[in-house]
């Protein structure tokens, strides 16, 4: 997926890694840049670089500036918390090799949501919008309920890749249909409807989640760019799902009224 070629030397080399960052204290203050001159070291990933500076707080020209806010959690492109756009380009910060990278190395926040500080936005308009599709499979209480419906190995296969969104907000960055003028939803939360519709139990709530991606917002504002799952680091197949769940809709649309 990363096409830059290395322009780094190896450990105890001198070599430098440079890195402009965007700086912005919250919501009401003007983004500015900095820029840092770090040590590299092999493996070094985009976290390293924002810990380096944290431990470090000087410009490349010897400002004393303050520590880059960021999340992190799992380091392990699990838990999504750490997605940010590099040279360009949403990525998680743990999984970005500093090696492949061009230099200066661009860091910047994710655009699509609201700025909390730094490299930190707030996502939560994601599991808002999760909860309005109904992206999830409801129970009526915590109490044993006894075994599930069986899924066959096959099937469970089939579904697994749909399961590993890990509510990053790469696909939104990219998607031209995710703006401020939109309530388009975007593709993690239209895959993730697909995922519940195709659940044995899930499925006994299809038609709600389905009446809900063709209201406002849904599967219909899909433009079909493409972007999405050019940058998901799950590899979810987000355009199949967005043709699935949206052959779904047509079909609840047409033939629905025949099931009262
Ligand atoms: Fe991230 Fe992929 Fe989920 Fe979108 S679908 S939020 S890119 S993991």
């Amino acid at each position: 997926m990363v096409s830059e070629t290395s322009k780094q030397g190896s450990v105890g080399s001198g070599k430098k890694v440079v890195v402009r960052i965007k700086r912005q204290e919250d919501l009401r203050e003007k983004p500015h840049w900095e820029e840092f001159s770090l040590d590299h070291r092999p493996g070094m990933n985009i976290i390293i670089c924002l810990r380096d500076i944290a431990e470090h707080p000087v410009t490349s020209d010897g400002k004393p500036t303050t520590p880059v806010a960021y999340d992190a959690n799992c380091l392990e492109e699990v838990c999504g918390a750490c997605a940010m756009v590099v040279n360009g380009r949403p990525r998680q910060a743990c999984s970005t090799l500093v090696d492949l990278l061009e230099q200066p190395i661009r860091v910047e926040p994710l655009s699509k949501f609201p700025i909390v500080r730094d490299m930190i936005v707030d996502r939560s308009s994601m599991f808002a919008n999760l909860m309005r599709m109904k992206a999830w499979v409801p129970i009526d209480g915590t109490y044993d309920l006894g075994p599930g419906p069986r899924m066959s190995p096959e099937t469970q296969e089939k579904h697994y890749p749909l399961s590993r969104c890990i509510t990053c907000g790469n696909c939104l960055e990219v998607c031209p249909q995710v703006n401020e003028n939109s309530a388009f939803v975007g593709a993690a939360i239209i895959s993730q409807v697909r995922l519940f519709n195709s659940h044995p139990t899930g499925a006994m709530h299809a038609r709600e989640r389905l009446a809900a991606v063709m209201g406002p917002g849904g599967v219909a504002d899909c433009a079909n760019a493409q972007n999405c799952v050019e940058v998901c680091p799950k590899e979810i197949p987000l355009t199949e799902s967005i043709a699935e769940v949206n052959r779904q809709a047509v079909r609840q649309a047409i033939f629905g009224w025949l099931l009262g």
